[in-house]
């Protein structure tokens, strides 16, 4: 086991046999009652990896078919290199968190490039590609490689802060590294794949954040929460900040039967993807002057023919408000100052670009209100 220096006051980590109370009736329960999760049939590093990066903010029900769908469009790391973002980004529409889907593409280009097309099995190594951090690199190491590598989600700590009683609130810094400790010392042995999976699974299954189920706990006999009565008191609940308010006005500019889209730099919110023009506004802001944010945005003079309008949406941090505005101008742009690419394209067309479900919803709401006259 690697032992980091510690701080003075530290806890010493569990006794091995203390560790092996938990990590022997884990596995066995895991072996007995894990769900059959179609990445839990391969092998193929690849598709663990997807699987890991999708499943970060998305529930398994919704995973599944993406995970499916994208690994028959993307069936190896080359192909997925070698494929157009705007292809990449299209096959996750729907699943949000688009910097997942960039960097995976990123990942893929390096392996290709640096590995031949192989990912990394070090922890070490995967951390130096884009969009691996600590989990990630714990997960694919230990899942798909077999390396004696921990991984802590949220689902691990709340495990792991009852089992050992950790204190401290999610975020604390002494908190998150003494989990990590936990982890690693429990994750030596045999199977640290599936002790990581069992870790997890035990989290979602049966140590559940409301009314866990300690009396079908197969670790209960070890555990110091439920021992001192404080079950419910550990993990303290995270605070959570309000989301931001965010409202952006959307350019509804017909021509033909095209409409004007744009692409996003990659950096920010909706980063490297397509929508129909946007520029923050003021909530109240009028049409007259939104139009002439707009215009500044595409870098030519547009005037505001119609609110068309809104679309709301809850993101994790944002609550987002789109205000659609039918706009019009002498001069129709082909690139714009504020964003990446400009392109004239029909509804149909426009299905193969790479949009957030945000923005999708605001053309949607565009073409109901018949902006092309259908
Ligand atoms: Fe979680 Fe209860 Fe099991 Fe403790 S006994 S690990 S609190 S399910």
């Amino acid at each position: 086991m690697r032992k980091r220096a510690s701080a003075a006051q530290a806890p010493e980590l569990p006794e091995a046999g203390r560790l092996e109370a938990i990590r022997a009736p884990l596995l066995a329960w895991y072996d007995r009652q894990r769900r059959d999760l179609p990445w839990r049939r391969t092998k193929d590093p690849y598709a663990i990896w997807l699987s890991e990066v999708m499943l970060q903010q998305t529930q398994v029900a919704t995973v599944i078919p993406y995970w499916e769908r994208f690994l028959a469009r993307f069936p190896t790391v080359e192909a997925l290199a070698s494929a157009p973002l705007d292809d990449v980004l299209a096959a996750w529409r729907g699943l949000g968190y688009y910097s997942r889907a960039r960097n995976l593409h990123r990942a893929a280009q390096e392996v290709v490039a640096r590995f031949e097309g192989r990912l990394p099995s070090s922890a070490e190594q995967l951390l130096t590609l884009p969009g691996f951090g600590r989990y990630t690199a714990g997960a694919v190491a230990s899942i798909a490689f077999g390396e004696q590598e921990p991984l802590v989600d949220g689902n691990v700590a709340r495990v792991l802060s009852r089992l050992f009683e950790v204190e401290g609130a999610p975020g604390d810094r002494a908190r998150e590294a003494r989990l990590w400790e936990l982890a690693g010392a429990l994750v030596q042995g045999e199977r640290p794949g599936d002790l990581n999976q069992a870790l997890m699974e035990h989290g979602a299954t049966v140590c559940r954040p409301e009314s866990p189920l300690c009396l079908l706990c197969p670790v209960r006999g070890a555990c110091m929460a439920l021992r001192h009565g404080r079950v419910d008191e550990l993990p303290p609940a995270k605070v959570r900040a309000e989301p931001k308010r965010l409202t952006l006005a959307l350019a509804v500019w017909p021509h033909e039967d095209t409409l004007l889209f744009a692409r996003r730099a990659e950096k920010g919110l909706f980063g490297g993807l397509w929508e129909l023009p946007a520029t923050e506004v003021e909530p109240d802001m009028p049409d007259a002057t939104a139009a002439t944010r707009l215009s500044e945005a595409l870098g030519v003079a547009v005037t505001a023919k119609g609110a068309l309008g809104t679309v709301q949406r809850q993101l994790t941090h944002r609550a987002l408000t789109l205000r659609l505005l039918r706009v019009a101008g002498p001069q129709r742009p082909s690139r714009a100052p504020a964003f990446h690419e400009l392109r004239w394209c029909t509804p149909a067309q426009a299905e193969g670009l790479g949009m957030s479900t945000a923005m999708q919803r605001a053309l949607d709401a565009a073409l109901e209100a018949g902006v092309l006259g259908g």
